[in-house]
């Protein structure tokens, strides 16, 4: 069991750097969040087998988070998958999501396998999943469209995962004792994050450590890195594509 970031970037990845996605392994099983670029790409190059994907979670409906789902899963059906996949998110996510496939004509693909859509109520504490001795909670957070944060549950520790969003006491209540925070760093806009927003988000959780993610290209990472630590005294990292966090 483990937990992976497959991509760090913001809206505009690098070279180094792909859309902001994570996933959870638990029993050879992989949940994706987030399905921004080509995840089937950003798992194989974690050594991550994508059959085993049981689930996706979709934080909010900006393309960096949402564009890569149709490829994502034409490569499944390609790949000959049967069983169902989950998808989970905002209620009007699932309806973006639902008309993107449509794009594609996906009703078409010939013995495609199975999606079961789960909207996730924009409410404190709305479970995602708890099998197999994982628990995915979620929480609304402050962004500019409806957006989930998750609090991940594992054997392995507790990781909490911002999604887009401005520093907010609900993200605090989300990340609470946690283990890890990752939490985007995109800087002062509007439903974003400047750095020491995450170092506060992180102290006031009472988190052992901080991954700052969907940074932009243009900035100087050492520097983000020392404005969240004027504000939080515990580890912080910048997070790199295919890092393991737990
Ligand atoms: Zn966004």
């Amino acid at each position: 069991m483990g937990l992976w970031l497959l991509g760090t970037s913001g809206a505009v990845p690098d070279p180094q750097r792909d859309y902001v996605s994570l996933v959870v392994e638990y029993a050879g099983r992989l949940i994706l969040m987030e399905a921004g670029g080509s995840p089937l790409h950003r798992l194989g190059r974690t050594g991550l087998d994508p059959m085993g994907l049981e689930g996706v979670f979709l934080s909010h409906r900006h393309p960096d988070h949402l564009s890569g789902l149709p490829v994502l899963l034409m490569g499944l059906w390609l790949r000959g998958r049967a069983h169902p996949l989950w998808i989970a998110g905002p209620e009007d996510v699932m309806e973006r999501a639902r008309a993107l496939l449509e794009l594609f004509e996906w009703q078409s693909w010939h013995g495609m396998f199975p999606v079961n859509w789960r909207p996730i109520p924009l409410e404190h504490g709305a479970v995602v999943e708890a099998a197999g001795g994982i628990r995915l909670i979620a929480a609304p957070v402050s962004h500019s469209v409806p957006t989930l944060a998750l609090r991940m549950e594992l054997p392995e520790g507790v990781a909490a995962y911002s999604a887009d969003t401005a520093p907010c006491p609900e993200m605090i209540q989300l990340a609470r004792g946690a283990d890890v925070l990752i939490h985007e760093a995109t800087g002062s806009y509007p439903g974003h994050t400047p750095p020491e927003g995450a170092g506060w988000v992180a102290r006031e959780a009472g988190v052992q450590r901080l991954v700052l993610v969907h940074v932009p290209p243009e900035v100087n990472v050492e520097e983000w890195q020392a404005r969240a630590r004027t504000v939080f005294a515990g580890p912080v990292e910048i997070g790199r594509d295919g890092m393991r966090v737990l």
